[in-house]
């Protein structure tokens, strides 16, 4: 028998790399922990579901249009965001979901030796990207739950080529206003590809929050990441966007692998991109959800960060993993925070009233019984 001598051909960034597991089917999860359902509080979902305008789309894709690939480069969805933001269709590129353009960025101007900067405590997904392809992330700590400016500029040095802001971050909540953001890409001052991640968006309703795709103009440098997956709750689908200046853009595409976007999520995504009343809807049962469990969890002597989003971090005087599994075996999902190196804590998606009901119970039998 031959083995294959995996010392040799694994590099050494590979090799210390460990691989992320995300969790089981639910009917599997359901089958171990034994529970009849499953609420999923994890993964910031919307409990809404897709907008009308997007279910009718997927409701009349025709069956044998899967026989035949998809716009390549999601032709008529950018004209539709172009159109939108005041943009050119040339300045965005679509990906299967938004964590597919973070490779397109790092690959596009790292080289051997670069970095990139972001929070230690943030989206995971830029960190391990940089690190499975071979460049050192530097992770900034956050102060006071958001991105440290200060810290961030000083944590740039020759190398750094592409900084990652979360705005709002996940799975704080807090964002910059717009005056600290343009002071951040002031101080910047075109030397760095920054990417501002605006996943959750279309959940912020300060009048001080940026929007960053408005700036693309003023600043160059700045590339916008944008979802599908939250707001307009087309997770399963897999889509979401970078817009950027003309001139990145063009650099970006080159590392773009083409197809990776399916022909229903694009036709989903074009039927309901701004929807006004699905936005007002999903707000308002965020408010409303949010109230409701921070009043809860502070009656139960909990302390919780929640900022903009639909989710809510929970401090807990237990272990979160334990946690965790626990609510698991009362058919609660939710997300435990070791691994975003926020021990001790959980990460809670507002779901319907009822949902979250259910969780408050489960979790005070919890607190009740360790
Ligand atoms: N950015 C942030 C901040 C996120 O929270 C997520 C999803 N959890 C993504 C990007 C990736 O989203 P998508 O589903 O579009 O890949």
């Amino acid at each position: 028998m031959i083995t294959v001598a995996l010392e040799r051909l694994v590099p050494e960034h590979i090799r210390r790399f460990e691989a992320y597991i995300p969790s089981k089917p639910d009917d599997v999860l359901m089958k171990m922990y034994r529970c009849r359902r499953l609420y999923r509080l994890n993964n910031n979902e919307n409990p809404l579901g897709p907008p009308p305008a997007a279910r009718k789309a997927l409701a009349e894709f025709p069956p044998p249009r899967a026989a035949i690939y998809p716009s390549g480069d999601a032709y008529h969805l950018r004209r539709r965001l172009a159109e939108n933001f005041g943009l050119d269709p040339d300045q965005i590129l679509v990906g299967n979901g938004a964590n597919e353009v973070i490779a397109f960025v790092i690959k596009a101007f790292c080289r051997e030796g670069d970095n990139i900067v972001t929070a230690d405590k943030t989206f995971a997904v830029y960190e391990w990207v940089a690190e499975f392809s071979g460049f050192q992330a530097r992770l900034v700590p956050l102060k006071d739950f958001g991105f440290d400016d200060r810290a961030m500029l000083e944590a740039i040095d020759e190398r750094t080529k592409v900084v990652f802001v979360c705005n709002p971050n996940n799975p704080t909540g807090k964002y910059w206003s717009l005056t600290r953001l343009k002071s951040f890409l002031d101080a910047v001052a075109g030397r760095r590809i920054v990417v501002v991640d605006e996943a959750y968006c279309e959940f912020v309703q300060q009048p001080d929050y940026p929007d960053c795709i408005r700036l693309i103009d003023q600043y160059p440098n700045l590339v916008v990441f944008r979802t599908f997956s939250k707001m307009y709750a087309l997770a399963g689908l897999r889509i979401g966007y970078l817009a950027g200046s003309r001139e990145v853009v063009d650099i970006i595409r080159r590392t773009c692998v083409v197809y990776s976007v399916n022909g229903p999520a694009q036709a989903a995504a074009m039927a309901c991109l701004g929807d006004r009343e699905h936005i007002l809807r999903t707000r308002r049962l965020v408010r409303e959800g949010k109230q409701f469990l921070k009043a809860e969890l502070a009656g139960m002597g909990l302390s919780t960060v929640s900022g903009e989003g639909n989710f809510v971090m929970v401090r807990l005087p237990i272990n979160d993993n334990l946690a965790y599994r626990k609510l698991m075996s009362r058919g609660i999902m939710v997300r435990s925070m070791t691994g975003f190196r926020f021990p001790g804590w959980i990460r809670v998606t507002i779901h319907q009233r009822q949902v979250l009901e259910a969780f408050v119970e489960a979790l005070a039998e919890i607190l009740e019984e360790v």
